[in-house]
């Protein structure tokens, strides 16, 4: 059930590398210290670079793809991964013996790049990752997973590097926007999730809050951009940090962890129980309104508002329902029966009729 390309024995899977390949040495320093700690899952690097804005160092391409092929031999059991915005990006991964390849924020809100990075990718046995796209849309993100998901691959995860706000009032780079990535869990659960801090932060300093946040959250790995000069990186320098930083914050994830029923970790979790609650009071909002407009519909056909039939169908199919979603049976069958008498109650009100059993 849980991908294996993206899992390994230690929770959470730790992605991390510099944001760009600058140099055959810069890759071997990193891949050497990074080869070192064990939480390491895969290793990523910037092999073509998305700028915002023209005259920024583009990446190096395919010569840096084969440098990589290289270390591979160096350490077979090091994983790979890069981002890729077009097919032939697939492609020269794939020459190039890639493990893994995300698609960035910029590419993933595009919905004809990543039907043609689908295509590229069908028949492949690469992982991919997709990032959320820049706008805070839940069904984009979803939308590009699927299609991946058709393309017929079998290791695919969601990373989420929050979103771009105009004049956002808070320090980050990208507003996490939390809920976003969670409704997401909630509409895909078997899909790993990984935050990816150092995007969402644009600067080293939180990187260790917003791990911790998301570690409250329930999420799988983290991507976090590792550089071995971090000040001297061509890109994004100010949130890379070096092995030694990596270390610490994954010591400091340890710590956190192993604090288990800490106050934050349990009120993260209460928040979450909040949201639910409130899109299911919601939902009963809703429903009862429908509820009432059938009631105008039956006593135009003079119809009772208890219809056993339709009664016995609703409960058995909420039941199948409720199978799947791994609830106690017991429990759905008590709470349709006190939502159904509700909305019959509702409804006879509105047929005038009070004397109805049901
Ligand atoms: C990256 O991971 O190097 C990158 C460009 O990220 P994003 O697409 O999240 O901006
Ligand atoms: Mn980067």
């Amino acid at each position: 059930m849980y991908p294996t390309l993206f899992h390994n024995d230690l929770e959470p899977f730790i992605i991390a590398g510099p944001c760009s390949v600058e140099s055959r040495e810069q890759l071997q320093q990193i891949a050497a210290e990074l080869s070192t700690v064990q939480q390491v899952g895969m290793i990523r690097c910037g092999i073509w670079k998305p700028r915002t804005r023209p005259g920024g160092f583009e990446g190096l391409g395919e010569t840096a793809l084969a440098w990589i092929d290289d270390l591979r031999q160096q350490y077979p059991t090091l994983r790979f991964c890069c981002e890729v915005a077009q097919p032939e990006h697939v492609e020269r991964c794939l020459q190039h013996h890639i493990d893994a390849v995300w698609i960035g924020a910029r590419t993933s809100g595009n919905p004809f790049s990543v039907g043609e990075l689908a295509e590229a990718l069908q028949g492949t046995s690469l992982g991919v990752m997709v990032k959320n796209p820049i706008a805070a849309d839940v069904n984009l993100w979803q939308g590009a997973i699927e299609r991946i998901m058709s393309a017929g691959i079998a290791d695919v995860a969601a990373i989420h590097r929050g979103f771009y706000l105009y004049r956002d009032s808070s320090p980050y780079r990208n507003k996490p926007l939390w809920e976003v990535a969670l409704e997401l869990q909630r509409r895909m659960p078997q899909l790993p999730l990984f935050c990816d801090p150092s995007h969402m932060g644009g600067d080293r300093r939180y990187l260790e809050p917003l791990m911790t946040t998301a570690d409250d959250l329930g999420y799988n790995g983290y991507m976090i951009e590792v550089h071995p000069h971090p000040e001297q990186a061509l890109t994004d320098s100010g949130q890379q940090v070096d092995v030694e930083g990596l270390k610490q914050l994954l010591q400091k994830l340890d710590e956190h962890r192993h604090t288990g029923t800490s106050n934050t970790r349990l009120n993260t979790l209460r928040q979450q129980i909040d949201a639910i609650d409130e899109r299911l009071i919601r939902a009963m909002g809703d429903r009862m309104a429908i509820s009432r407009k059938i009631a105008q519909l039956k006593k135009t056909e003079h119809m009772d508002a208890y219809q056993p039939q339709r009664w016995r169908e609703l409960l058995h199919q909420r039941l199948t329902t409720a199978q799947e979603a791994g609830l106690d049976a017991h429990f759905v069958r008590v709470l349709y029966e006190a939502i159904h008498t509700e909305s019959i109650r509702t409804q006879e009100e509105i047929l005038g009729d009070f004397n109805i059993e049901n």
